[in-house]
């Protein structure tokens, strides 16, 4: 009977010291105190028998105790295994807020232009959730919402021509694409959310900067009335095109910048 004790104690013993997930206690138990990150690896070595517990002096039954802590180890060596994915699975969740890192380093490399604030009248840029990256339900904020009343006048920040108009009920609304005349890159600004009834251009027709376009609205998938605008350098929706982040452009042609 005893010798199956010591036996079974040894085991068990063995399977702690083998055992990756052994707690830093009986690990320092085991293999007298030198467990990697325990305190005992920056103490003395007199200290670290101590808190190590594993004093010449234990007698076999301490060791079957720390070592039945280690016997528990079927149950926690999955469960180390998972930690260990879990910083595997750690990292990609660290990149996500990555997606949000072009959003500062765009504005030096696009640079802005000259133009007019295209809401006339008064607003705000409102918080965090109106940015452009700003997480949304299955999708990435694409542009800057600038919140004002219902009716305050649009007008196209820069001349242009209108290339695009639409109604998308669930998103959009009713909307208005607009291509500067810049001699450059193309860019294309997008106006959201317009007023039903208030559009006064059409596709194809020529704009110049500060000609009203249509009006501040809440059509579309929009909580309050609010300009949702992007900015595309490239073409909207066209190859090789993007969004970029409209608030730095906005800010200058609103003076705050
Ligand atoms: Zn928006």
């Amino acid at each position: 009977m005893a010798r199956s004790i010591r036996a079974t104690s040894l085991l068990l013993i063995a399977l702690g010291v083998a055992a990756p997930g052994l707690p830093a206690t009986a690990a320092a138990a085991t293999s007298g105190g030198a467990a990697p990150g325990s305190e005992a690896t920056t103490t003395t070595p007199t200290s670290a028998g101590s808190v190590g517990g594993a004093a010449p002096g234990a007698t076999p039954a301490q060791r079957a105790t720390s070592a039945g802590v280690g016997g528990a180890l079927p149950g926690h060596k999955p469960k180390r295994r998972k930690v260990v994915r879990r910083k595997a699975v750690a990292r990609p969740k660290a990149r996500k807020p990555a997606t949000q890192k072009p959003v500062t380093p765009q504005p030096p490399q696009v640079g802005t232009v000259a133009g007019v604030f295209p809401v006339q009248g008064p607003f705000t840029f409102g918080g965090e959730g109106a940015r452009f990256g700003a997480g949304r339900p299955g999708h990435i904020h694409q542009g800057q919402d600038v919140v004002a009343a219902s009716g305050t006048p649009l007008v196209a920040p820069v001349a242009g021509t209108v290339t695009w108009k639409a109604n998308q009920p669930g998103g959009a609304g009713i909307y208005l694409v607009v291509r500067g005349a810049g001699s450059g890159e193309v860019r294309d600004y997008v106006f959201m959310h317009l007023l039903r009834g208030s559009v006064l251009v059409a596709p194809g027709e020529t704009v110049r900067a500060g000609q009203q376009i249509a009006q501040v609205g809440a059509t579309g998938d929009a909580s309050g009335p609010h300009l949702h605008f992007e900015i595309w350098v490239g073409g909207w929706y066209a190859r090789g095109g993007a969004p970029i982040d409209p608030l730095p452009q906005l800010q200058r042609w609103a003076g705050l910048s």
